[in-house]
């Protein structure tokens, strides 16, 4: 099958008269995984996807000048984990690619995160690495207990280099005071002694060679699996028989919204190609403290296509728009627990994925996760194999935590 093709729905009813084993919504990394895993392991499955295209936020294409962009933001692949790098270069080869990161502060682009090159020429110093560490000893304020985000820099690096490189960026990304959110936010971002000016430092750093569309292409093109695009599955979830639903959308929106909205940020992406090979000296550049966007990103570094133009993307962060990130505090959390409590009480549906979820998950989280699920769901399909259109297949959900899933 070509897995960028729409179907219509008398298609799949013809192409599937006994119906599906499994309706999964959403066709990113969590829906497109378990699709995979479960197509090979025989089931029937049919992917159903509202947007235009597979791939969910990593979807890659060329844009109008040539030039293969990110249109839902920079998405840079690493993981420690080995056997999810060695699940996904089944469907890829790859493109070795380390990110880099400078921070525009003081009319200087400073390598970010923090590192021993930043603060030497920040300061005009030539501290050593062992020097550096005593100066971020002198600086910091100890703040005890650590709760917020601004207590975890704060307590790291002092007040002033907070206010240079942190504070700024983390209220235009989350509309909100650094105070006001969770340590976890910030919790994320290294300070080194050293002169690594790696963004990540994880073991297996790369780029899909063709791009994160033609791998998504590749996983899902099993004869087991059907496609329909442009389509919400409530349109067509009462047209064919399926016997378990696998959900990757907004757990929230699955309810109806009963217990309230989850807050999400959303994002405005300003794409622009410009007529230079080269427009800046790495993949990314933040600004902190100037500019209504948070970053400038230019693809040509990260996907390395030659290319006499270039295009480049500015993120605006904003309140309304698709979901993109679940904002991590208290109160927040505790709404998502009502919602997980719905969502463990259903028999028939499994809910995975970032926004399922509602986790700050990077991709190869939620390819952990996936993979988790698919063999939670063999082994209680093992214990209890379906019978006829009766919807067994349901193992209450429990989603692994990061730490059992990677
Ligand atoms: C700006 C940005 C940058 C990021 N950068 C990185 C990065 O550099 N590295 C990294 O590892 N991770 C990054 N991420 C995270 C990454 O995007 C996610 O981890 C990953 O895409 C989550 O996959 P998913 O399948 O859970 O969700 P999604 O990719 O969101 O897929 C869910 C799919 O479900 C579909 N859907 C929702 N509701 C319905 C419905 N009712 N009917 C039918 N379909 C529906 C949606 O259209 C969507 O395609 C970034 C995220 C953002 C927002």
């Amino acid at each position: 099958m070509n897995a960028t093709t729409s179907l219509s729905s008398d298609a799949i009813t013809a192409a599937a008269p006994a119906g599906f084993d499994y309706l999964i919504v959403g066709a990113g990394f969590a829906g497109s995984v378990l699709a995979e895993r479960l197509a090979n392991a025989g089931h029937r499955i049919l992917v159903v996807e509202k947007r235009s295209h597979i791939a969910g936020n990593a979807y890659d294409h060329y844009d109008d000048a040539g030039v293969l962009v990110h249109p839902y933001g920079p998405h840079i692949f690493h993981t420690n984990s080995e056997d999810i790098f060695d699940y996904l270069s089944r469907f890829t080869a790859w493109r070795p690619y380390e990110h880099r990161v400078l921070a525009s502060v003081d009319g200087q682009q400073l390598p970010i995160p923090i590192n021993l090159d930043t603060i030497n020429q920040l300061y005009g110093l030539s501290l050593t690495a062992f020097e550096v560490e005593n100066f971020f000893q002198t600086v910091a304020e100890t703040v005890d207990p650590v709760k917020t985000s601004e207590d975890v820099v704060v307590n790291r690096i002092g007040r002033e280099l907070y206010n240079k490189f942190f504070r700024g960026y983390t209220r235009k990304q989350w509309g909100l005071d650094p105070s006001e959110l969770d340590a976890s936010v910030t919790a994320r971002v290294p300070t080194r002694t050293n002169r690594d000016d790696r963004y990540f430092s994880d073991k297996f750093q790369a780029m899909p060679l063709h791009g994160y569309t033609r791998m998504f292409a590749r996983m899902l093109d099993h004869p087991n699996i059907k496609l329909m695009l442009n389509t919400d599955y409530r349109e067509v979830q009462d047209l064919f028989p399926w016997k378990h639903m696998i959900y990757t959308g907004p757990v929230d929106a699955f309810f109806d919204h009963r217990h309230g909205k989850l807050p999400y940020r959303s994002i405005r992406f300003e794409h622009t190609t410009v007529q230079q090979a080269q427009y800046q000296d790495v993949g990314t550049v933040n600004y902190p403290n100037d500019h209504a966007y948070t970053r400038t990103t230019e693809f040509k570094h990260i996907t390395g296509q030659v290319h006499p133009a270039t295009s480049i993307v500015r993120e605006y962060p904003c309140a309304d728009g698709d979901p993109y990130y679940p904002i991590p505090r208290p109160a927040n959390a505790a709404l998502y627990k009502l919602y997980e409590a719905d969502a463990e009480a259903m028999d028939n549906v499994t809910f995975v994925g970032r926004l399922a979820t509602y986790r700050y998950y990077n991709m190869d989280q939620v390819v952990g996760q996936s993979l988790a699920t698919f063999k939670r769901l063999q082994e209680a399909h093992a214990a209890s194999p379906p019978k006829g259109e009766e919807r067994v297949m349901a193992p209450a959900h429990s989603p692994p935590s990061v730490a059992t899933a990677v």
